[in-house]
């Protein structure tokens, strides 16, 4: 793994012994020659992670406020290394807005991982911003909104009596749902639960040894809980196993005695950024789905009919399978709009939208081409498929009247359908242009032969 890690420590001796290590572990290191240029460099080499070095010199936590008020920075992840010259309370610096703070002697094995943890969360963190771009390039913007409701978090002590004890500290120092849960009832099927806990507080040891270890890895590797907080609490074991614990994909590892103050403000933060994360996630998800949907008809719009095209496209010469790809257009629809209105003409286009999808496989695409004009591409269809497709559809709409509860009246309606087949045979294929032309023209011809037919482009065309 790589990533920029910015140190700054005001002691050349401490920066040099640190970017070995991290050079050692293929990290680039830059550095900054006094902890006061912190913020100044950062903002110019835009690191992954930042380390501060903290001493009696300067204040940690008004450099770590300084760097979380600044919105360039802010999601940069900040770890400090208070050296034994520090005189500021660690919680205070955590408060300030660091995610980890070590003191000396530096446990170098924990420190790695912490630093591998951070730099990967931000991946996370940038993954879920990168498709927020892409859903402003579909035309979705929107801010996420943070929800500042109770979170649900479960407690999985290494016995009942530790859980109450945690649960009992911890109440002191927030407001969320805290639950004493046993391992067991932590991994079963948490679809069935009203709702997924938020975060999990581990104990590193459960029942047998490291068997809290092994509960992070089933519970990053849930669906339902892949973005749940996970924090791993030391229960005294050497080695320790908070570095495993970490690599693992615990969000973060308390070392020592339970510290529910410390725990709480490291909590807090990691809720808060999940709750952020989710909100990012499930408006680009939503967002994208209304830019590639027909808000009439729910069905796929032309743009996303398009990308799946090439897709398919692409899959058919790659297996050598046959596709095919149908234009539909109802026949003399204009006059529907015209004797009983546009609502009544909507109406229609919503049925024959429920008929054509109710008779499609799983895997066929069916997209609202345009006005009344639909599109429909069959993987994995040779031409007796598709002309069986063709005229199952066309009698779907054709061989029943659609009723219009707008005026209460059956309305007779057919369409005509134009279908080209590709062939992945070489010499034969044609490309998704010249399908799209051939189904076209095949609709034309249904058309001028009367209408409420399924044409085919001619093999020789
Ligand atoms: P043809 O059999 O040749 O296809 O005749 P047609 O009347 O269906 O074709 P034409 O292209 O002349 O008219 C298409 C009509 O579809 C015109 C337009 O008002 C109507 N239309 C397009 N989109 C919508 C829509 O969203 N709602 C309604 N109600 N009508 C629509
Ligand atoms: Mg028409
Ligand atoms: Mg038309």
């Amino acid at each position: 793994m790589s990533g920029r890690i910015l140190i700054a420590d005001d002691f050349l001796t401490n920066r040099i012994v640190l970017k070995v290590r991290l050079t050692a572990s293929c990290y680039d290191v830059v550095q900054a020659d006094t902890s006061g240029e912190v913020v100044e460099m950062a903002r110019h080499c835009r690191p992954d992670l930042i380390i501060l070095g903290a001493d009696g010199n300067r204040s940690a936590s008004a450099l770590c406020e300084q760097l979380k008020a600044d919105a360039v920075l802010t999601h940069i992840p900040l770890l400090v290394i208070a050296h034994d010259s520090a005189n500021e309370p660690r919680l205070e610096i955590l408060k300030a807005g660091a995610d980890e703070v070590f003191g000396k002697p530096l446990d170098e094995s924990t420190l790695l991982a912490t630093v591998r943890s951070l730099i990967r969360r931000r991946g996370t963190y940038d993954d879920v911003l990168r498709r927020k771009d892409l859903a402003h390039e579909f035309g979705v913007a929107e801010a996420p909104q943070a929800f500042a409701g109770r979170a649900k978090v479960a407690l999985i002590a290494p016995d009942a009596e530790t859980g109450i004890l945690w649960r009992m500290h911890l109440a002191t120092e927030f407001r969320h749902e805290l639950l004493i849960m046993t391992q067991s009832q932590a991994l079963e099927d948490l679809s069935t639960q009203s709702r997924v806990p938020d975060a999990f507080i581990i104990g590193s040891t459960l029942a047998e040894t490291s068997d809290g270890l092994r509960l992070v890895s089933e519970l990053r590797s849930r669906r339902t809980t892949r973005h749940s907080v996970i924090v791993v609490q030391d229960c005294g074991e050497t080695p320790s196993p908070n570095s495993m614990a970490l690599d693992l994909g615990a969000d973060t590892a308390m070392r020592g005695r339970f510290d529910a103050a410390e725990l709480a403000v490291k909590l807090d933060r990691l809720l808060a950024r999940k709750t952020e994360a989710d909100a990012l996630r499930e408006n680009v998800r939503s967002g994208l789905e209304l830019a590639l949907q027909d808000p009439l008809t729910g069905l796929h719009n032309r743009r996303y009919a398009q990308s799946y095209l090439q897709r398919l496209e692409q899959e058919s010469l790659e297996k050598r399978q046959p596709y095919a790809i149908m234009i539909l257009d109802l026949d003399r629809f204009k006059s529907v709009n015209d004797r009983y209105g546009h609502l009544v003409g909507d109406e229609v286009l919503i049925e024959v939208s429920n008929r054509l999808r109710s008779n499609m496989r799983d895997s066929d695409l069916v997209a609202r081409f345009g006005g009344e004009e639909f599109l429909i591409a069959l993987p994995a269809t040779d031409e007796t498929a598709a002309r069986i497709m063709g005229e199952r559809l066309r009698r779907a709409i054709g061989d029943q009247p659609i009723r219009s509860h707008g005026i209460g009246q059956d309305l007779d309606v057919t369409l005509s359908i134009g279908v080209a087949v590709s062939t992945p045979e070489p010499g034969r294929h044609k490309s998704m242009q010249e399908l799209l032309q051939a189904a076209d023209r095949a609709l034309y011809v249904a058309k001028s032969d009367g209408r409420n037919q399924v044409t085919f482009v001619q093999s020789a065309a």
